[in-house]
């Protein structure tokens, strides 16, 4: 018996049309037609340097391996200067990934402002940003297989940073069932681990994640979707650790998420993290790690 307490008809969002006000102001045309405007200012954002990446993959070693098993998910570091990739093992499957700076879990990924600042699908070039205050790239996608994808007819594309990551709470309250192995769950045990935290401890440093291989849009009505995820083994998304990291990798249990989540429903299968280092030669071009943001923290309530 699902637990229900709102009613399903009251829970389920009507079409977006019967939510507006059906009679439009006679200027409506008028102000509909405001042109739009990015918002940010992306032109002076640092620019990928892409023949200093694609030199240094020339000659890469891979140094460590992490596979995550089904429904589950494992941690793994990656020092400042080498690359790591998310590799589709054996079969279509999506990834739910965190990223931290290494020993210092307060800087962390910040999905929200990737989005803003580069799409609600990220691919090569684009960064992996940390959250406030520190505002700046923790790693660089420098390549992904399923770059080829772009976006199909029904709006959707690839690696989105616009849903969170499954959970229990949110399942709790839509199903009436506890289910313990979400992405939340499998990331809050895999940090648990690797840094020695307490469960609810670790809980609290996980957070909205970069959805690998996970193909989702938006529809008419600007809900949330999801299909098929198009990848297949030996796919991969490939970054250069900016800053030293620690990352958590969930194998999401919904599986390519073509039917349904937080379940066992959908066939599920290992994700796979490579480590990879560049040869020194090559790594001596590059300039370090990124500074933080300049803003000095005012928050006008300092007096100059
Ligand atoms: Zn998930």
């Amino acid at each position: 018996m699902l637990r229900t307490p709102l009613g399903r008809a009251t829970l389920r969002r009507a079409p977006l049309q019967q939510h507006r006000q059906l009679t439009a102001p006679p200027d409506a045309a008028a102000r509909r037609a405001a042109p739009p405007v990015i918002c940010y200012q992306v032109e002076n954002l640092p620019s990928y340097d892409a023949a200093l990446y694609a030199e240094m993959r020339e000659r890469l070693d891979v140094v460590d391996s992490v596979v995550v098993p089904p429904r589950d998910g494992r941690a793994f570091e990656v020092p400042k200067g080498h690359f790591f990739r998310v590799v589709c093992a054996e079969g279509a499957q999506v990834g739910d990934l965190n990223l931290w700076r290494r020993g210092h879990l307060a800087e962390r990924f910040y999905s929200g402002k990737t989005r803003q600042l580069h799409a609600s699908h990220v691919t090569t070039g684009d960064r992996l940003w940390s959250c406030m205050p520190y505002m700046r790239p923790l790693a660089t996608i420098t390549h992904d297989t399923l770059g080829w994808y772009g976006v199909d007819d029904d709006g959707a594309s690839i690696h989105d940073v616009i849903g969170t990551r499954c959970d229990p709470y949110t399942n709790a309250v839509l199903r009436g069932v506890d289910y313990d192995n979400c992405c939340h769950s499998n990331l809050t045990r895999a940090l648990a681990a690797h840094e020695g935290l307490a469960p609810e401890e670790a809980e609290l440093h996980v957070h909205d994640v970069l959805n690998v291989f996970m193909a989702t849009g938006f529809d008419k009505d600007h809900r949330y979707f999801m299909k098929a995820s198009p990848a297949r083994a030996g796919d991969y998304i490939e970054f250069f650790a900016e800053v030293d990291l620690l990352g958590a990798l969930s194998a999401c249990p919904g599986g390519d998420c073509s039917a349904s989540h937080s379940d066992d429903a959908t066939a599920c299968y290992p994700l796979r993290v490579d480590v990879l280092a560049p040869h020194a030669d090559d790594l001596a071009r590059w300039t370090g790690s990124p500074a933080v943001s300049s803003y000095a923290g005012g928050h006008g309530l300092r007096t100059p």
